[in-house]
């Protein structure tokens, strides 16, 4: 078995749901209580596909995290990019464009989910035409609260990872 290790870093809006999907996929735990994260958090959890065992590294920092807010250590070396937004929140979903073709000139080769999380509270419908409304298009719609999709989308990240290409659709 070979042993790869791969840094993931979250961004998003303040409030998406970033530090709750984390939470989730490696704890099996969500909670109502808001808790702002402070400074940097790190999990990790081992995900093996095929012949080899991932260390996902997963980074979560305080706040609004959009590209211009975000300093150098925190995307630098970053092998994945898990870009957030609230389905219930069309303004989170401003930024998306502008963000990652910013991120795409640093990290050129890394991986990209671009997940719309809450679903619980909205139904697809109005999650895709908000989605329209904002030509983008997600890979995923998650719940971290009811754990929809989360190991999904975390596993097709680690399958992606392993393959080593450039999915950047923006
Ligand atoms: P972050 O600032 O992006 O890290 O967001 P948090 O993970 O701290 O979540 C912000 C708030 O949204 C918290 O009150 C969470 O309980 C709530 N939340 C996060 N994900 C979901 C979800 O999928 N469904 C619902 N209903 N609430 C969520």
């Amino acid at each position: 078995m070979k042993t790869v290790s791969k840094k993931i870093i979250l961004l998003g809006n303040v409030s998406v749901g970033k530090s709750s999907l984390i939470r989730q996929f490696v704890f099996q735990k969500f909670s109502e209580t808001y808790l702002t994260t402070v400074g940097v958090q790190i999990n990790k959890k081992n995900v093996v596909v095929a012949d080899t065992d991932i260390s996902m590294i997963i980074w979560d920092i305080a706040g609004e995290i959009t590209q211009d807010r975000v300093q150098p250590s925190y995307y630098i070396g970053a092998h994945a990019i898990i870009y957030v937004v609230d389905v219930t929140r069309p303004t989170t979903f401003s930024r998306i464009k502008n963000d990652l073709e910013l991120l795409k000139k640093q990290l050129p080769n890394a991986v990209v989910k671009v997940i719309g999380n809450k679903i619980d509270l909205s139904s697809i419908e109005s999650a895709m035409e908000v989605c329209a409304n904002h030509s983008v298009k997600l890979d995923f719609f998650t719940s971290a609260k009811h754990g929809t999709n989360v190991d999904t989308m975390f596993d097709e990240l680690a399958v992606d990872l392993i393959k080593e290409r450039n999915i950047f659709q923006f």
